[in-house]
């Protein structure tokens, strides 16, 4: 059954995936079943995304409440779930206004936009400069892909947005070397994702904090993976008493539902987009929203991010024993539930090994494994995860 659905994918999808050999069909909990009903544990979580699990059933019947209410009004309405996830969204991260989007690439368009913005305010002038880091990941649309430091995403889709340079993350020099009178913004994220697991040195977000407050420049912090909650605080960021002008979020935002956003201090809202400069069809849809309300609710009444306090050090400590343990492992890197261990070499014949044991892994990178759990796992479930993942490393 699975070889036929997998052979009629390859027919009618547009080939941009090498996908794993698997049709996955339902969830609970932590696990996932494909549709001959095999099971898998799951530290992938739809890559950062579904943050309570599967099936969580309070979230899924706020979801089909509001389904039957009202699904979409225009931005040209008001809608009260919007209202109630901004001011949510507001609380948990000390950002003073919020933009929803339909995805993390769209949250990111909007960031460049408002920074490109505010600096046309101050000076009149256009070709402002972006400064991103090498191995960064923003997300696929042109001006993410722009300041994604990874040349082989977008040699092909040249040119890009333009004025984008690329410094080297944890290397405050190689920051301060590229900035000028034209450098509007600063985007990194806070622990890069998808370039291997890098988080940023306390050393370094704080001296780019200062010369961005120096020079006028805005920081763009993108959250979109190692946010809400996954390090162990809501933000990132939060763990280094930095904060940025400009903020994204996605993923695990909407736990499942696609949704993103950014969010700026009021000192940038007051100096950059106004009406008529951006805008969306769907983004802070009542359907959208109605998930990321009840999102933010279940992590405070669920106590997700001292769960995450509790487990992820357990985590670290299994993943360090298998650094020990074995040699094609070099090290572990991140923060909560956010890490990767690094390998001597490729990493997808233990993907594979693990998929057919029933564990769900993924890649950042050829060579690093990287896990992204959903952030309810158990101890438990980490002692099952590597007893899969010790065998296939044998
Ligand atoms: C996934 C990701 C994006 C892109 O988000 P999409 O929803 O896939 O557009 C951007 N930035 C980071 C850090 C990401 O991990």
């Amino acid at each position: 059954m699975m070889k036929k659905y997998i052979e009629q994918a390859e027919s009618v999808l547009l080939h941009t995936y090498n996908r794993f050999q698997v049709v996955l069909d339902k969830g609970e909990g932590v696990h996932l079943y494909d549709i001959e009903g095999k099971e898998y544990l799951d530290f992938v979580s739809g890559i950062a995304v579904f943050a309570l699990g599967y099936g969580q059933q309070e979230y899924n019947d706020a979801l089909k409440t509001q389904i039957d209410k009202l699904l979409h009004t225009s931005n040209y309405y008001y809608n009260v779930p919007a209202i109630e996830a901004a001011t949510k969204l507001k609380e948990v991260s000390g950002m003073d206004r919020v933009f929803f989007t339909n995805s993390g690439a769209e949250a990111v368009e909007g960031a460049l936009k408002a920074a490109r913005k505010y600096a046309y305010l101050k000076d009149g002038t256009t070709d402002h400069e972006i400064i991103a880091m090498n191995h960064s990941f923003h997300g696929r649309t042109m001006g993410a892909l722009s300041v994604t430091g990874t040349p082989k995403y977008r040699e092909a889709f040249e040119p890009g947005i333009g004025n984008i340079k690329f410094a080297e993350m944890n290397d405050f020099d190689s920051v301060a070397a590229l900035v000028s009178d034209k450098t509007c913004a600063i985007i990194l994220e806070t622990v890069q994702g998808e370039g291997g697991i890098y988080p940023a040195t306390d050393e370094f977000l704080s001296k780019v904090r200062a010369l961005c407050d120096e020079k006028d420049i805005l920081l763009i912090l993108d959250e979109i993976q190692c946010g809400m909650g996954r390090t162990g605080k809501m933000f990132a960021w939060q763990h280094y008493g930095v904060k940025p002008d400009i903020m994204t979020t996605a993923k695990a935002l909407g736990c499942g539902v696609p949704v993103g956003a950014f969010l700026m201090t009021e000192k940038v809202a007051a100096n950059s987009l106004v009406a008529g400069d951006h805008g969306t069809t769907y983004g802070g849809n009542p359907f959208a929203c109605a998930a990321i309300n009840k999102v933010l609710d279940l992590f405070a009444q669920k106590h997700i991010i001292e769960h995450v306090g509790e487990v992820a050090p357990y985590l670290e400590q299994k993943l360090d024993e298998l650094v020990s343990k074995h040699d094609y492992v070099l090290t572990r890197r991140g923060m909560g539930l956010m890490q990767g261990l690094v390998c001597k070499g490729p990493v997808s014949d233990i993907l594979n090994k693990a998929l057919n044991k029933g564990l769900i892994l993924i890649n950042a990178g050829t060579d690093i494994i990287r896990f992204v759990p959903p952030l309810i796992i158990t101890k438990e479930d980490v002692d099952q995860m590597i007893e899969i993942l010790d065998q296939c490393l044998a």
